[in-house]
């Protein structure tokens, strides 16, 4: 989420791949109405690359409807960037702690409320509050150093979900450790897009998709398709022509893993994805695809299954409603893929899916 990642906007941008539509809807199909265009957006946010496609019957409407959409995102930037000490998240990290809780906005409120159940759903395997070891591990990217084990093993005292008190009644946040910082970087742009696609809709615009990075959020189709073709980069090659596709609608996707932040330390990878039980980033080389219901919950899903692993990482999909998941790993040198019962179901090949 900080402006001058240049890196990571480079690298986000390769997880999202390309998104084919025709241009114009058939008319023959629905007469009366008017027919739709097709308008492509795009705008850097939480330093990535966010891409709007939408079907609408003008320019000007169209216009109007990105604009309020990108302006979305980037208030919700500035209330949940760890990166900026002005945010409102830096704040509450800033005031509260035991026995201090501070009043939020409703956006704060509900997504640290999402990530509370998404790390309940994944057993403590996705948590907001691990920003004290991602800190750690920002200076260990930059200095190819492994943190201090004192200092990681003093970090992790101050994360875990159960340390997040939430009144709804009162909208207070508390958090019980001093020290804690919160970050919403597994979580942000997946709750962006659901919210930029939720301003289209209130605009009257259904035939829509929005992507930030890895994470894409996919409306109603385009109008003579099924759905929305979206490439999956490949683990080892991901800036690539992507080979694998999905199509979607009223749903989302998110690919996490390790192709592209990551630290060698001693010849073992670690990626910036840690695992909270541990304080260590995942050694595994993997690319994580979720399927979910929308994308707070793909987003916050992929960091998850990353942190468990194809086995755990599979069983946490399988068991969550209406999600699916391709894992993929390095075995040897080499992709090794595993899905989730329904995968195939959204799979595709390319343009080929009317
Ligand atoms: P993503 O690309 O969605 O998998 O998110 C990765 C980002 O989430 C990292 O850069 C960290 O800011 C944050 N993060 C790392 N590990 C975790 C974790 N176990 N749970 C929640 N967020 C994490
Ligand atoms: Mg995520």
């Amino acid at each position: 989420m900080r402006g001058t990642n240049r890196m990571l906007l480079l690298l986000l941008a390769g997880l999202v791949c390309a998104i084919y539509s025709p241009l114009a809807g058939r008319a023959d199909e629905q007469p009366a109405a008017a027919p739709l265009t097709r308008f492509e957006y795009q705008q850097v946010r939480m330093a990535t690359p966010f891409r709007i496609a939408l079907y609408a019957a003008d320019e000007a409407s169209a216009n109007a409807a990105a604009d309020e959409a990108f302006g979305r995102i980037k208030q919700l930037n500035d209330l949940f960037s760890d990166y900026d000490a002005e945010s409102e998240l830096s704040r509450l990290c800033r005031l509260s702690g035991p026995g201090k809780p501070v009043g939020v906005s409703p956006e704060l409120f509900e997504i640290l409320t999402r990530a509370t159940s998404l790390s309940k759903q994944s057993n403590g395997a996705f948590d907001a509050t691990i920003g004290p070891v991602v800190g750690l591990w920002r200076v260990a990217r930059r200095k190819r150093q492994f943190p201090d084990p004192a200092r990681l093993t003093e970090a992790r005292s101050r994360v875990g979900y159960q340390l997040v008190r939430l009144d709804e009644q009162a909208r207070t946040v508390e958090l019980l450790h001093s020290g804690m910082r919160l970050d919403l970087g597994g979580i942000a742009k997946g709750y962006a897009c659901d919210q930029a696609l939720a301003v289209l809709k209130k605009h009257g615009i259904a035939r829509a998709m929005v992507s930030g990075g890895g994470d894409i959020v996919g409306g109603d189709p385009p109008p003579d398709r099924t759905g929305w073709t979206i490439g999956i980069a490949a683990l080892l090659q991901p800036d690539e022509t992507p080979a694998q596709f999905i199509s979607l609608k009223n749903a989302a996707t998110s690919t996490s893993g390790d192709a592209y932040r990551f630290v060698v330390i001693d010849g073992k990878r670690y990626s910036h994805i840690v695992d909270p039980k541990t304080g260590i980033g995942i050694t595994e080389s993997c690319s994580v695809t979720v399927i979910a219901p929308d994308g707070t919950t793909s987003d916050a899903l992929a960091t998850a299954a990353a942190v468990l692993g194809p086995k755990a990482g599979l069983e946490l999909i399988e068991k969550s409603a209406g999600c699916e998941t391709l894992f993929v790993t390095l075995r040897e040198g080499k992709p090794v893929a595993v899905r989730s019962k329904g995968f195939a179901g959204y799979e595709t090949t390319g343009l080929r899916d009317r």
